[in-house]
């Protein structure tokens, strides 16, 4: 069997985190080196690895994920001035944690394109 991914031990409450929204098929919680003064990160409860591992039966799970972002995004108070979302996928983008999650940032400006 293979190791649990740490974000599947946060969902399982084996390792704390500080949990911004939870429901049924998601959670939301800080991420611990936050890039941005408001930086949360989004997830699955479903254990998917990546965005290129989502499949059209998840479609719905996903919509679900980005309503999300979009109401915690306004509750934190980042809506307003903008924000980014940014899903990192395979060694090129810097995934370090194999589970699907959507960084949520805001609070600063961001340059574009990305370095
Ligand atoms: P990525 O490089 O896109 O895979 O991002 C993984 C993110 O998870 C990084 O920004 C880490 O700082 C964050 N992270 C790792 N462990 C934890 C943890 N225990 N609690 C909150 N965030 C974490």
């Amino acid at each position: 069997m293979t190791e649990k991914t740490i974000f599947k031990k946060i969902i399982d409450k084996e390792i704390p985190a500080k949990i911004v929204y939870e429901d049924d098929l998601c959670l939301a919680f800080y991420d611990v080196m936050p890039q941005a003064p408001v930086h949360f990160l989004v997830i699955p409860k479903k254990e998917i690895a990546s965005v290129s591992d989502i499949g059209p039966e998840d479609g719905e799970l996903i919509g679900h994920l980005f309503a999300v972002i979009g109401k915690l995004a306004a509750q934190l108070g980042i809506a307003e001035e903008g924000y980014r979302v940014v899903s990192n996928c395979g060694v090129n983008a810097c995934q370090t944690v194999k589970h699907l999650h959507f960084h949520v940032m805001g609070g600063r400006p961001f340059g574009w394109p990305p370095g």
